[in-house]
């Protein structure tokens, strides 16, 4: 999120982010039956039936973030008894819940019919979704991913898929509707398309200046949870990447007198996204990159898309499972970060160490030290908590981000 103008496919975001969370109210009034999954939870699998329509718990906790009502829902479950320590996403979605969704941007979600947890970001979010499956007598599948230190295994891929087709089973057996193959072949090849589009977005920060900041990037990645599998995907991040192109053609950049490029490590922090990118932009940094959203798309540990043959779209599904960070061992995070930090022609790494988030943030003093000591790369910690702005200094996070700045600078050739 630049502090520019909003271009087209900003406006775009905002009118398709509202219609579907309105559409999932529609058509969960009308009795659609409601799932509530977890990020990673593959949603082109609802799409293979007539009247399945989802929501992200941990989406809708971002965009309370994003829209600075993230304390307040957090307040809420911690007057309900759960600890401040928790993963503000869960505080939110609770203190969400316990009130209707009184303070959401989108009126809260639709009460679920089924609750689908993964574990394979983490298994906090499986006692969350446990809180409402107490709380509203909603039935929960958990999908048991498995951690991953190299490439998925056969096995492992073999064991999600048996569980794919278990949740098959149980939705069929739940909602009464039978589920189409074709139709989640069709749903994955949407899925598969926006990603082609979405990484030639993301690739525009190869330039100098970068074309894009990882703010923008953040910004837009909610499609990609929200209404994957769909034309509509497809068509806004054509129409992200198609207004990206002309904008670099015309000499239009986010940061034109650029001149530190930045690497973020960690879930983005929602409150602070325009105020970081406009102060950073006074110093002519950019964070032109990040591993939060350079994973969307890929598998364990890579940087280029994950491509889909078009055949099984679950051996597709079970195959991506391990694109997001969290699973991954040190070996894997290591390797996909310095092959970012090599493409992107990175100066500097910020390591955001997230109070909320545990999985994404353990490993990262090992992660400076590697890139520091065996790649050279200047980096720093800071403190944030990606939704929950009661955590986070302004003043500590830039007395730390211009200190990385000036060692850059330091080690420039006179
Ligand atoms: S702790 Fe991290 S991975 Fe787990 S739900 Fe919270 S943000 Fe997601």
């Amino acid at each position: 999120m630049s502090t520019a103008p909003k271009t087209s496919a900003g406006r775009h975001l905002t009118k398709i982010i509202g219609e579907t969370y309105m559409d999932l109210h529609t058509r969960a009034s009308q009795g659609a039956f409601v799932v509530w999954i977890a990020i990673n939870v593959p949603a082109e699998l609802f799409s293979g039936f007539d009247n399945v329509v989802y929501s992200v718990p941990e989406s809708h906790a971002a965009l309370n973030a994003g829209k600075g009502v993230g304390p307040v829902q957090c307040e809420k479950a911690e007057k309900l008894g759960y600890s401040i320590d928790l993963c503000s996403y869960a505080r939110i979605d609770i203190g969400s819940v316990s009130d209707g969704g009184k303070d959401s941007p989108t009126f809260g979600l639709p009460k679920p019919h089924l609750l689908i947890s993964n574990t394979n970001n983490c298994s906090l979010l499986v006692k969350w979704f446990e809180v409402h499956h107490r709380e509203m007598g909603v039935p929960h599948f958990i999908l048991d991913v498995p951690f991953c230190y190299e490439p998925q295994k056969e096995k492992d891929r073999q064991y999600i898929l048996a569980q794919f087709h278990d949740l098959i089973r149980t939705i069929e057996a739940l909602s009464g509707q039978k589920f189409d193959m074709e139709k989640a072949v069709r749903a994955t090849e949407h899925t598969a398309e926006g990603i082609i589009h979405w990484k030639k977005f993301l690739n525009f920060a190869e330039l100098r200046p970068s074309g894009i900041t990882a703010f923008d990037s953040f910004v837009q990645m909610a499609p990609f949870l929200i209404m994957r599998g769909t034309e509509k995907f497809v068509a806004h991040y054509k129409l992200l990447a198609e207004e990206t192109a002309r904008r670099v053609e015309d000499g239009i950049f986010p940061v034109p007198d650029e001149n530190y490029r930045l690497f973020w490590d960690n879930i983005a922090p929602w409150h602070q996204l325009r105020d970081m990118s406009a102060t950073l932009a006074a110093h002519r940094a950019n964070i032109v990159g990040a591993t939060y959203t350079f994973c969307i798309g890929t598998v364990e540990g890579s940087f280029d898309r994950y491509e889909y043959d078009g055949k099984d779209p679950l051996e597709y599904m079970a195959r991506t499972q391990n694109s997001y960070v969290c699973p991954h061992g040190m070996s894997l995070r290591s390797q996909a970060m310095i092959e970012a930090v090599k493409r992107l022609d990175i100066d500097g790494i910020v390591f955001a160490s997230n109070r909320s988030c545990k999985p994404y943030s353990v490993t990262q003093m090992d992660q400076q030290r590697i890139m520091s000591e065996k790649w050279g790369i200047p980096a720093i910690m800071i403190d944030v908590d990606h939704a929950d702005a009661r955590k986070y200094s302004k003043e500590s996070t830039f007395t730390r981000l211009e200190a990385l700045l000036e060692t850059i600078e330091s080690r420039r050739a006179p």
